[in-house]
């Protein structure tokens, strides 16, 4: 049977990374086995959720390529698939629950509830609920439904059940005692997550439950719930957590935690998806580079690790830079120009050009902004003069005079190609009696404005030779100018 699984985020917040690590498994799962991948918003607190977070998570999956087959848009024959949709069929279930003797009312007033907590907490005790309303009498219930008394529904635990097998941990022993008797829909008709999340997995046919970690504690309550809706339970592989690099939980605390944020910094889709489906899965080699489909071609449930997994920046950023070396440069173009024209620049007109400068600038740049900076100096009709960058290379002796030289001899220079625009340089060098360095440094203040950028000879030729020699005759000029104390 195609295996069927889901993503069901709550729209209380953004799509961080553990979630997207969670959707990315479920999605090679049912990639791998011809299956079935459900996007299920659980939205069912209302005060909590938003139609915005919905937008934010829905765009984060899309953007990381993770196509849902059902689900908001996609549509499907289980739908709706969004939760506060689908508050009848929670209720329905709930009422089914009681009418077979799985669950009973509790009219428990949250006043009585709290005072019985504190007293046992104050005794040093754990507290489960006592099961008062299981034991009232059939004129008391009358009485209370006769003046509709707030009810919720509560689930009758059965001393049934003590294990599951996890995928990822194997088999989990729990001890059915200690567990109370749960709210399955509360006193306001809402269900509680145990009893819509199970709902809505029998409804929806899924097979597969691939989810946190911090999920673990809730599985025997969905086990029992499974059984009581005469559903069989699906497989559940939990997935460790992510920590930071101080084994910490992941948090804002060590960075960005956002997909959208990763986006932002100029982080590529194919390198996030790579590094998210290293985070706790292993293909079982130290194979690191794996495109979409190798992970589609390898992934399964058994290489996910039982431990957790460490973020770890540094390794993002090397992944990020072997995809950035090698993306076809029309869509390293396309992924840059809405970054150029963020930072008030834009994409040049001649695409040949462009890509011939974005060839340049990939092998030192880490992100997508990276590049777009390194370009800045490449779009600007006048570039600035970074202020340490002249204090390090123009307060040499007759600065202005060898920059000038080299114009000159670069306005002849005949093709103004590398190996010529080298000989160039250097022969001006020896001419003026310094070292080539000497040129190479103030040249690259004068085209660049910088201390850093690729090398100077390609640089000159991608300027071409008529930017190039009005970029040093400008800096000349600029420092002919009587300055008043620093740089303007
Ligand atoms: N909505 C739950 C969450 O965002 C996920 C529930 C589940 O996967 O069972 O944590």
């Amino acid at each position: 049977m195609a295996p069927r699984v889901r993503f069901a985020p709550s729209p209380t917040g953004y799509l961080h990374v553990g979630g997207a690590r969670t959707a990315l498994f479920n999605w090679l799962y049912a990639r791998r086995h011809g299956g079935t991948f459900v996007l299920r918003i659980e939205d069912t607190d209302v005060q909590r959720s938003s139609a915005d977070m919905v937008t934010g998570i829905l765009d984060g999956l899309r953007w990381l390529g993770l196509d849902w087959d059902e689900g908001p848009e996609a549509g499907g024959p289980h739908g709706p698939y969004f939760q506060s949709e689908r508050l009848d069929r929670y209720r329905a279930a709930a009422a089914r629950l009681v009418a077979e003797g799985h669950a009973y009312f509790c009219y428990c007033s949250p006043e009585r509830l709290r005072d019985e907590r504190e007293k046992a907490e104050a005794r040093g005790e754990a507290w489960r609920y006592d099961r008062a309303c299981l034991a009232l009498a059939p004129e008391r219930v009358a009485e209370l439904e006769a003046v509709a008394a707030p009810r919720a529904v509560r689930f009758k635990v059965p001393a049934t059940h003590t294990a599951f097998d996890d995928v990822v941990h194997g088999p989990i022993a729990f001890d059915p005692r200690s567990i109370e008797d749960f709210v399955v829909l509360r006193s306001d008709d809402h269900p509680t997550y145990h009893l819509s999340v199970v709902v809505d997995d029998v409804e929806m046919g899924i097979t597969h439950v691939i989810r946190g970690d911090d999920h673990i504690s809730n599985t025997p309550k969905h086990l029992l719930l499974f059984e009581a809706l005469g559903a069989a339970p699906p497989t559940f592989a939990h997935v460790p957590l992510i920590l930071g690099a101080d084994k910490k939980r992941l948090s804002k605390r060590h960075g960005a935690t956002s997909v959208t944020e990763y986006r932002r910094q100029g982080y590529l889709p194919a390198a996030m998806v790579n590094f998210l489906a290293l985070l706790g899965w292993s293909p079982g080699d130290d194979c690191e580079l794996m495109s979409m489909a190798e992970l589609v071609g390898s992934f399964s449930l058994e290489g996910i690790s039982g431990s957790s997994a460490v973020f770890n920046v540094e390794k993002l950023d090397w992944m990020n830079g072997q995809y950035l070396a090698r993306l076809p440069a029309g869509e390293l173009a396309a992924a840059v120009a809405p970054l150029l024209v963020a930072a008030g620049l834009s994409a040049p007109g001649d695409p040949a050009w462009f890509h011939r400068l974005l060839d340049l600038l990939r092998p030192r740049a880490k992100r997508l902004t990276d590049v777009a900076d390194l370009a800045r100096p490449f779009l600007v009709e006048t570039v600035e003069y970074d202020p340490q960058a002249m204090e390090k290379h123009l307060e040499g002796s007759d600065v202005p005079g060898h920059v000038a030289a080299l114009a000159a001899a670069l306005g002849t220079t005949d093709p103004f190609d590398e190996p010529h625009v080298e000989a160039t340089v250097r022969a001006t060098a020896a001419d003026r009696g310094v070292k080539a360095g000497v040129l190479i440094h103030a040249a690259r203040v004068a085209v660049t404005g910088r201390t850093t950028s690729p090398g100077l000879f390609e640089v000159l030729v991608l300027l071409g030779r008529d930017r190039s020699v009005a970029r040093l005759e400008r800096l000349v000029d600029f420092l002919a100018t009587p300055r008043a104390g620093t740089i303007p």
